[in-house]
C-alpha cells in the first residue's frame, strides 16, 4: 500500500511561482511513488471571502488548470473539491473540542495573516478555526506527507497536537501523524520585497501570467534601493531579483559568478531584470502551451472522478473515526 499524501490551495486567484517552487514541484515528483489527493480548498477560501462565493467558484476551475498544466496527473492524483466532502465539517466539529481558543490565537500563521486582513476584534469564527478544518482535511485522508510552503509548518504542527490528543482520549490509534514535505525554497519572497508573495496580496507572479505582464512584474521588483548606479556595488540579499534567479534560473554557477559580479559594482538591475525574464519566460512558456489546451468541461469531469474517489475514502475514514469514540448507532 502506498502511502498517502494530501495537500491542497485555496481557490482565491490563480497560483503563482510561490506555489510552484514551495509545493507544486513536490507533488509533481511524488505523485508516482505516493496516493496523493489534492483538495480545492474552497471551505477555506471562504472563510476570507464569504462574501465573493462567484470568485471562489470561478477560481476552482482556474486552479485546477494550473495543476494540469504544471504536470499534475489526474491518473495518478485525486483532485477534489473540500466542500463537497460533508465528512470534513463533521470531524471539524469533532476536533474543536479538542483545541482551545488560546491554542488556537497562538498560531503565528493565523495570527500573522489575522493582522494582515485588519480582523482585530471581528474576526470571523470560521476563519480563526480554519488550522482544526485543515486537520481535518489531512487525517480524513490518512495522510503522512504534506507538501507546502512553510507558512503551513504550524498547521502541521496543530493537526499532529490533535491526532495525539484524539488518540490518547478515545484509546486508539485510528488517525495517523503527518509530517510536512518543504522544498529548498519553502518561501518564495513577493516581487514588493514582502516576506511572501501570495494571492491574497497581489505581489505574485502567476502560472499563467501573459508573457508581457512577466516581463513587467520583473521589471518592478525591489533589489536594492542603495543600489542608485550600475557602476556601485549592489546587495545580493533581500535582492528579490537574486532570490527568483535562486529559485528559477537553471544554471546556478552562472548566478553565482552573477553575483559576484554585482557585488562588485558595474552590473545594473536592468541587466539582471533581462536575464530574470528570459529564464522566467523559457520556464513558464510550455506551463501556459499546455494550460491552453484546456478547457472548463474537462476540469470539471476530474474533479468529478476525483471527488466521487475521496468521498469513498473518507466515508471509509469517518467510520473508523465514530467507532473509536464510540458513536455508533446500529
Ligand atoms: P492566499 O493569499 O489566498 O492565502 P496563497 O498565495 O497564500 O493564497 P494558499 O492557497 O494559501 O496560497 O497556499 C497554498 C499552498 O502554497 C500552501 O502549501 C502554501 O504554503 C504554499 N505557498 C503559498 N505561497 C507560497 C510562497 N510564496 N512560497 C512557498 N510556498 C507558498
Ligand atoms: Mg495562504
Amino acid at each position: 500500500m502506498k502511502q498517502k499524501i494530501l495537500t491542497g490551495d485555496r481557490p482565491t486567484g490563480s497560483l503563482h511561482l510561490g506555489h510552484y517552487i514551495g509545493s507544486l514541484q513536490n507533488r509533481v515528483q511524488l505523485q508516482h511513488a505516493y496516493d496523493q489527493y489534492i483538495l480545492v480548498a474552497d471551505l477555506q477560501a471562504l472563510t476570507d471571502h464569504f462574501d465573493q462565493p462567484e470568485k471562489i467558484t470561478k477560481y476552482i476551475i482556474e486552479v485546477v488548470k494550473d495543476y494540469l498544466s504544471v504536470g499534475i496527473d489526474p491518473n495518478q492524483t485525486t483532485i477534489f473539491i473540500q466542500s463537497r466532502i460533508p465528512e470534513i465539517a463533521e470531524l471539524t466539529i469533532y476536533y474543536l473540542n479538542l483545541v482551545t481558543l488560546s491554542r488556537l490565537s497562538r498560531n503565528p500563521t493565523v495570527k500573522h495573516e489575522m493582522h494582515q486582513k485588519g480582523y482585530h476584534e471581528a474576526m470571523p469564527l470560521g476563519f480563526l478555526c480554519y488550522p482544526i478544518s485543515q486537520a481535518a482535511d489531512i487525517t480524513l485522508f490518512q495522510s503522512e506527507w504534506v507538501p507546502v510552503g512553510d507558512d503551513q509548518l504550524p498547521m502541521i504542527e496543530q493537526t499532529n497536537e490533535i491526532v495525539r490528543r484524539f488518540n490518547r482520549i478515545y484509546g486508539t490509534k485510528v488517525l495517523k501523524e503527518c509530517k510536512a514535505v518543504l522544498s529548498k525554497t519553502s518561501r518564495l519572497v513577493g516581487i514588493d520585497g514582502k516576506s511572501k508573495c501570495s494571492k491574497s496580496l497581489g505581489n505574485a507572479i502567476a502560472l499563467s501570467d501573459p508573457p508581457e505582464m512577466i516581463k513587467q512584474k520583473v521589471f518592478q521588483m525591489y533589489t536594492d534601493p542603495d543600489h542608485i548606479k550600475a557602476s556601485h556595488p549592489g546587495r545580493v540579499e533581500g535582492n528579490v531579483v537574486f532570490a527568483y534567479l535562486d529559485a528559477f534560473h537553471s544554471d546556478q554557477e552562472a548566478i553565482a559568478s552573477l553575483k559576484v559580479h554585482y557585488r562588485r559594482g558595474g552590473l545594473g538591475d536592468v541587466a539582471i531584470k533581462n536575464i530574470l525574464n528570459d529564464s522566467l519566460q523559457l520556464f513558464l512558456a510550455p506551463i501556459r502551451e499546455k494550460r491552453n489546451c484546456l478547457d472548463a468541461n474537462m476540469v470539471k469531469e476530474i474533479l468529478h472522478q476525483g471527488t466521487a474517489k475521496a468521498a469513498q475514502l473518507a466515508k471509509e475514514t469517518m467510520e473508523m473515526v465514530r467507532e473509536a469514540m464510540g458513536i455508533k448507532f446500529t
